[in-house]
């Protein structure tokens, strides 16, 4: 039997709709959450990514603070307008669009933000509470996938999950979420022996390698949930997944397509943490 096909695009509405009435009444409190997107240099994809997240910031009614500068900057000049971001009170959320070009550090970038205005969570004190299972701003690719296991009723506890890929950006985030939720969990990555038998021990199998397709159909257990992160352009131009998607869909009980998995989850839960940030600076 076909699998489920779990709707990113109805989650993340779900999410942003809610969001709506947050900013809505964070306004009344003479608040309006501001989210600043610093983009360096002219890489089409991250122009892309940085357009669709200012556009869900204007639906919302969140400022989006547009920073975006020539890939010429110099690291003093970048962390200069960090700090200026940091201390300025309109803005409560700071992303830098990845990847910089190679000669800025993002490791010093990403330890720069504030930790109250961390809204990617990748900053040492978002990424530490994680480990800590402290209240903090989660990776929001990460966070997605958990609620999109939620929002189709997918219990974790006990259950085997999967993940392929180890990235501070998603595997390893996604792989400690899960662990929260109770399920045991196996990271897998480049060096993984026998990676089709791990994958098909998986009742949940998490694709996040960045190569497309490369997790075959007939490496998921059958009624197992498969969440594709993957963003890949096939060799005919089309985006698809990590994840064999036509063939595992005939096997799982619940899969992501790609687009409309993942994707719209990644920026609904940017903008929860951006209204998160907000909410703090009230209390
Ligand atoms: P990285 O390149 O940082 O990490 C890839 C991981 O996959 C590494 O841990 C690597 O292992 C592992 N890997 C590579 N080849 C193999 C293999 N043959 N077998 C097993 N594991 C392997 O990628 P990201 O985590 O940043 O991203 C993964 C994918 O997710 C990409 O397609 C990216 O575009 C997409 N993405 C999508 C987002 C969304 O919003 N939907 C957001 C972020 C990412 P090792 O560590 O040993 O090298």
């Amino acid at each position: 039997m076909s699998a489920t096909i779990i709707d990113g695009k109805r989650v993340a509405k779900e999410i942003t709709d809610a969001l709506k009435s947050e900013v809505d009444a964070l306004k009344a409190k003479g608040v309006t959450p501001g989210l600043a997107v610093v983009l360096v240099g002219e890489n089409p994809a991250s122009k892309k990514y940085v357009a669709s997240k200012e556009k869900t910031c204007e639906t919302l009614g969140i400022k989006s603070i547009g920073c975006k500068v020539p890939d010429t900057i110099t690291q003093a000049e970048l962390l200069k307008i960090i700090d200026d971001l940091n201390n300025d009170p309109a803005v409560h959320g700071i992303l830098v669009q990845l990847p910089l070009p190679k000669q800025l550090s993002e490791k010093e970038v990403m330890h720069r933000i504030s930790s109250l205005k961390d809204v990617d969570g990748f900053g040492p004190d978002s990424l530490g509470r994680l480990v800590l299972d402290e209240p903090g701003f989660l990776p929001c690719t990460p966070h997605g996938c958990i609620k999109l296991i939620e929002a189709y009723g997918v219990d974790c506890a006990g259950k085997h999950a999967v993940v392929v890929g180890r990235s501070v950006i998603v595997g390893k985030p996604v792989s400690l979420l899960l662990l929260r939720k109770n399920a045991t969990v196996t990271i897998c990555h480049s060096k993984t022996a026998n990676l089709k038998d791990v994958c098909l021990s998986g009742d949940i199998v998490v694709a996040a390698v960045g190569k497309a397709e490369m997790v075959k159909g007939d490496w998921i257990k059958p009624g197992a949930t498969v969440i594709d992160v993957g963003i890949n352009v096939s060799a005919d131009g089309k985006l698809v997944g990590d994840v064999e998607f036509e063939a595992a869909k005939e096997r799982a009980g619940f899969i992501t397509p790609v687009p409309g998995g993942v994707g719209p989850m990644t920026i609904a839960m940017l903008m929860y943490n951006t209204v998160e940030a907000a909410k703090n600076m009230l209390k």
